[in-house]
């Protein structure tokens, strides 16, 4: 598949190319273009020139091509969501979700469009001030980088491109090069459904070369980044020199905490749904399990039985519960955090194994408080560690002693002490009696501490992708 750059279908300038594997069975899907600077600075050329005319583009036709680009995504919704299987090791069931949420997405960010109104600070308000009125307007940022992970590729193009678009942005996506395909058939239907040239464009290769230089270049103006913590240091080291914008969402390590009185089946079900779905690669799923001791020995034996059921296979199959995760190089990432956990004093209770792209789903219990997975370490896999408390304040102190700042999620029945934990919980959304992993569309999203920078979602990426200019009619008040 080729990349898109300004409405044409392009290989890179040099002619190398990056495979993309299958990581289920190991099988070639497609190549993609391994993108030069030169392709780069096409692009960023093409995004300005489109610019120009794309602000000025009224939002309900903006509105229109989106609705066209919605109808092109109904046709071709299963092969979509089968390459998205393929090229990630996602469940087709998985996949199917993500699919759904387009629709979702793109409808709330189009509403939200519309009915984006300016305010009028009247005269009068302020020693001096009393005949001048001053409008607010809010304008697009220009050309905006959207760089994407590999764990929901769909959901982060969603987040991204669709509100920088809509508020007269032209964007330039650069998907994860492990599974670029899906968003490169994206863009592509894009362009059918009539977007002009330039507005959105997709360009493939690695981070480490096409994503530091677009994060230096100076014809971009904003960079949104969902990924991990030393990727968006990165990306904002390299993005200051230019005074570019940046919005991060990035690596988490979430404290799913259940108190004395928590409801024990709910716990459970929460625990196990939100920590292997997506093989465990979710930036705001539950990474760290502490459980009071009066429940502890139950909701390991609860958890470890209901996880012993799933079944592992083909992702294509629909009786598939677990999929791999994106590559056996992430695979042997997470067999060696296990070990590192079990070194440190953990005992597995299930799985603990890993065999090629699969990673068994894994329970470790007894994971002390100083072992690294309950501070900095982020698993991003299939994995449950599990630690017992004895105190509010001791949960609530580990639960704080982390770079990270995503999410985290309490159980108990006393909305009171619920209330305490949202209060000194440090991170960017805490979910009493439900998992940290929920998320819409509609809500705020975004880390505190080394989680990020910015926040994504219908309520907020507006605000992020546009700057607010003021207008003064000076003297023409009426006081
Ligand atoms: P990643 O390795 O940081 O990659 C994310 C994206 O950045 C990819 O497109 C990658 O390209 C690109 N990239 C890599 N190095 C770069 C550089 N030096 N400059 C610019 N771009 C660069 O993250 P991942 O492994 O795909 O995703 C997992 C991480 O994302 C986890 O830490 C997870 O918690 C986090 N995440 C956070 C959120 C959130 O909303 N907070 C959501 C999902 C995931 P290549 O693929 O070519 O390397
Ligand atoms: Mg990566």
């Amino acid at each position: 598949m080729n990349m898109i750059i300004n409405g044409q279908d392009l290989p890179a300038s040099d002619g190398e190319t990056i495979n993309v594997i299958n990581p289920y069975n190991n099988e070639w899907i497609d190549s993609v273009p391994s993108a030069t600077k030169e392709d780069i600075d096409t692009a960023v050329k093409a995004a300005r020139s489109a610019w120009r005319s794309w602000k000025k583009t009224p939002v309900y036709k903006r509105v229109d091509l989106v609705n066209n680009f919605l109808t092109l995504v109904e046709q071709n919704r299963t092969g979509l969501g089968k390459l998205l299987s393929l090229e990630s090791g996602k469940t087709i069931t998985e996949a199917a979700v993500e699919m759904n949420n387009i629709f979702t997405a793109w409808h709330a960010f189009s509403e939200k469009a519309k009915h984006l109104y300016d305010t009028v600070i009247p005269a009068g308000l302020e020693y001096n001030h009393d005949n001048n009125i001053v409008l607010t307007k809010r304008e697009p940022l220009g050309v905006v980088a959207c760089i994407i992970p590999f764990n929901f590729p769909c959901n982060l193009f969603n987040q991204k491109v669709a509100p920088a678009i809509l508020a007269g942005n032209c964007v330039i996506v650069k998907p994860a090069t492990d599974n670029p395909l899906t968003i490169c058939r994206l863009v592509s239907l894009m362009r059918e459904a009539g977007f002009p040239d330039g507005v959105v464009q997709v360009v493939t290769g690695r981070g480490s070369s096409i994503g530091q230089y677009l994060s230096t270049h100076k014809g971009i103006d904003a960079i949104t980044l969902t990924g991990s913590t030393t990727v968006g240091i990165e990306v904002a080291e390299k993005a200051a020199p230019s005074l570019k914008r940046i919005a991060l969402e990035l690596g988490g390590n979430d404290a799913f905490i259940v108190l004395e009185d928590a409801d024990l089946e709910l716990t459970v079900n929460e625990a196990v749904n939100a920590r292997f779905f997506n093989a465990g690669q979710i930036c705001c799923a539950p990474k760290r399990f502490l459980i009071h001791r009066s429940h502890y020995e139950a909701f390991v034996t609860a958890v470890t039985e209901r996880i012993a059921s799933f079944t592992f296979g083909d992702p294509l199959n629909p009786d598939t519960k677990v999929g791999t995760v994106i590559s056996e190089r992430a695979a042997r990432i997470v067999e060696d955090q296990i070990q590192l956990t079990v070194q440190q004093g953990g005992r597995i209770v299930l799985g603990g194994s890993r065999e090629g792209a699969f990673v068994a789903l894994t329970v470790i219990r007894d994971v002390p408080f100083s072992a690294d997975v309950m501070h900095d370490m982020e698993i991003f896999g299939p994995v449950m560690p599990i630690a017992a408390f004895d105190s509010a304040d001791e949960v609530l102190e580990l639960a704080n002693a982390t770079i990270y700042g995503l999410g985290g999620s309490v159980f108990t029945r006393d909305m009171k002490k619920a209330m305490k934990f949202t209060d000194n919980l440090e991170c960017g959304s805490v979910v009493i009696n439900g998992s940290s992993y929920f998320r819409s569309f509609e809500m705020p999203f975004g880390g505190f501490k080394y989680s990020g920078i910015g926040s994504e979602g219908v309520l907020s990426t507006f605000d992020e992708l546009t700057q607010l200019k003021c207008i003064t009619l000076k003297g023409i008040g009426n006081y």
